[in-house]
């Protein structure tokens, strides 16, 4: 697997709920004290098809529209997210062991969902932030999210993928 080992890389959302609540910077203290490395950062407005994109896999879910507009704002008013690449060995599993189960109820209570999280009447999570499940999932998401420019540095297996990509794209005009 390319994204997995010593320098392993995860994406961290920060939702609109987390923004609204004031609860950024518990989070990032939080998320500072597992000793990543930070490696990407930034505010960034999410539009319906970004949204739609990364929650691609729940499409079928019959709380997707909510979700939807969850992750856009519009549920809290908020017009952004925060968004993180923290990278280091095992770094999936350690933030979303901090993250907690998705449901805050079922959360560990220590937990950044468990502790922050909290669910609305109606049947909204607010459950804080997102968090990249497994390695692969987590290269899918940081392309989704990030420009390689906008890192602190470059991942190597991005930069594979993409050194891999501009050479069969040379080959192709051969
Ligand atoms: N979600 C929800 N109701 C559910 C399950 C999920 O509202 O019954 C939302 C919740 O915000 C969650 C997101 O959908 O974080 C993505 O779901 P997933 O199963 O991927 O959970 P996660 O990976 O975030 O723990
Ligand atoms: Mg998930």
């Amino acid at each position: 697997m390319a994204n997995a080992g010593a320098d392993e890389a995860t994406l961290v959302l920060i939702k609109p709920d987390a923004i609204q609540r004031r609860q950024v910077g518990l989070v990032l203290e939080r998320l500072e004290r597992l000793g990543l490395e930070l490696v990407g950062a930034k505010a960034m407005p999410v539009s319906r098809r970004l949204a739609e994109e990364h929650y691609n896999h729940l499409r079928d879910k019959p709380f997707f529209e909510e979700l939807l507009k969850l992750l856009c704002g519009e549920l809290h008013g908020v017009p952004h997210v925060l968004a993180f690449v923290y990278a280091g060995p095992d770094a999936v599993a350690r933030v979303r062991q901090l993250a907690g189960a998705t449901n805050p109820d079922r959360a560990e209570p220590s937990s950044i969902r468990g502790s922050l999280g909290r669910n609305m009447p109606g049947g909204v999570m607010e459950n804080v932030i997102h968090a990249s499940s497994d390695p692969q999932e987590a290269e899918r998401e940081i392309m989704l999210w990030f420009r390689p420019e906008e890192l602190l540095r470059p991942l190597p297996w991005w930069t594979k993928k993409t050194a891999s990509r501009t050479t069969r794209a040379r080959r192709g005009g051969l």
